[in-house]
């Protein structure tokens, strides 16, 4: 999402007539782009801040600014703590991002422009003093111009007790979905092939706003004629909101791909009743099953989080066993971070000791891991349609000017596959056979022939 909100911005202030530099010693307006899920991401962006004190000094009119979701939760805070930003804008306002920054430079600064807190009034007024935020899209910013992501909802409604989210991003918000298909049609048309559709929950999707409500299995369903678009994806899905016609959709349209990230977060029922995740671990292995059962070659991915307040070794354990059977592709495994302002913190003692939360994550880890090597292994040998990104990381550190280079795309199921061929062969799709894997990258070779009148034909 903020990635997404990264882009939106930056395409505004190029049509605002910015241009970006290469160095921040260099640059008239340095803006962070915030997140607050974590304590230690805040952290960062103080210390960020900090360094930037000399560039204030020696250059007064520069401006600082301060994004997203960090804005919206620290609000005064962050003047208090760095009183050289002259810049706070929520993820709610960011649509007046230029406008605000033209009045920092006419001397109007700081400036603090924040959505309502949710608390503090009434269900709607908070919900208006969220944007929507949808300008035209710009394919020079994105990395590739055939890859885009979609937002199609704000806002979250869950309320898990240890999420920031629905305090800093409001209350959830469905694009029309006339809109989004309008927008996903002009990126087709711009030469975008895939497009992730983008919610915090996303699955919980509805559209009322036309004759008919539309559901996300609806939406799926319209954007898949769209001429020119090769794959759809969409993250992230809440398991509360697998439905059945959602699971037809992704086994039936040929362009949605048979990838469902759907965080499970525990494998105890009591934690999850704590955590207020409105299901238990049973609902979650049938639903995971219903989607076994539909979709045998599905890659299903999830979020734990270790060492939630009052997890004991038995809640632990029932985890681990959650996600050994439940074979995920991959998982992100996350050590408790107490948010202010969460249920959680008012409600419960952060009481799992650092070292119990350390050795439960590297210990959930290790059994993910190994799983995620054995499911890349059924790889080896087989052919994987790749939608190709660019560089890999190595390659763009190597930077000579060799003709053959180390490249790096994605499979429809969100499999990193790396090879070596042409830089001309970015932005295409092309099948690649795998030779070896490691637990989270699958290592091929491109059709020589294949791959050559692709990077031609470019
Ligand atoms: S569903 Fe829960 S974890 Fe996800 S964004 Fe909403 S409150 Fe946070």
């Amino acid at each position: 999402m903020n990635v997404l909100d990264s882009e939106l911005a930056l395409a505004d202030l190029l049509q605002a007539g910015y241009e970006p530099v290469d160095d921040s010693q260099h640059a008239d307006v340095i803006l962070f782009n915030t997140c607050s899920v974590r304590q230690h991401a805040e952290d960062k962006i103080y210390s960020a801040l900090g360094r930037l004190k000399h560039i204030k000094r020696q250059r007064p009119g520069t401006i600082i600014g301060v994004l997203g979701c960090m804005a919206q939760r620290e609000r005064q805070t962050i003047l208090h703590r760095a009183p050289h930003v002259d810049l706070v804008v929520g993820p709610g306002q960011l649509a007046r991002l230029p406008e605000l920054i033209r009045r920092v430079e006419a001397g109007e600064g700081p400036i603090v422009e924040l959505s309502l807190d949710r608390r503090a009034d009434a269900h709607g007024t908070v919900r208006a003093s969220f944007l929507q935020h949808d300008p035209p899209r710009m394919a020079a910013v994105r990395p590739i111009r055939q890859q885009a992501m979609v937002r199609i909802m704000f806002g979250c409604d869950k309320f898990c007790t240890y999420c920031i989210v629905p305090a800093v991003r409001g209350p959830e918000q469905s694009r029309p979905a006339e809109k989004i298909v309008a927008e996903v049609r002009r990126l087709a048309e711009d030469g975008c092939l895939e497009v992730t559709l983008l919610g915090q929950t996303v699955n919980s999707y509805r559209d009322t706003s036309g004759e008919r409500p539309v559901a996300l299995a609806d939406l799926l369903a319209e954007l898949n004629e769209i001429e020119g678009l090769r794959r759809l994806k969409f993250v992230t899905s809440h398991p509360r909101h697998i439905t059945t016609d959602l699971i037809c959709a992704v086994r039936d349209l040929p362009k949605v791909s048979p990838y469902l990230h759907v965080p499970a977060q525990s494998g105890s029922d009591r934690i999850l009743k704590r955590m207020r995740r409105g299901y238990t671990a049973g609902r979650y292995r049938e639903m995971l099953s219903e989607i076994r059962v539909a979709i045998p070659e599905a890659a299903v991915t999830s979020d734990f989080i270790v060492g939630f307040p009052g997890e004991t070794e038995e809640d632990y354990r029932q985890t681990v066993e959650l996600l050994s059977e439940s074979r995920f592709k991959n998982s992100f495994i996350f050590k408790y971070s107490p948010r202010p302002k969460t249920k959680a913190v008012e409600l419960y003692e952060d009481d799992v000791p650092d070292k119990i939360k350390r050795q439960r994550n590297n210990e959930l880890l290790a059994i993910q891991n190994a799983i995620s090597l054995e499911d890349a292994q059924a790889w080896v040998g087989r052919q994987a349609e790749i939608l190709v990104e660019g560089p890999s990381k190595a390659a763009r550190k190597k930077r000579g000017d060799d003709e053959t280079i180390q490249l790096v795309g994605r499979t429809v199921c969100d499999r990193i596959v790396v090879f070596d061929g042409r830089q001309e062969l970015t932005g295409t799709i092309l099948p690649v056979t795998i030779e070896k894997v490691d637990a989270f990258t699958l290592f091929g070779r491109a059709d020589p022939s294949r791959a050559s009148r692709q990077a031609e034909s470019r």
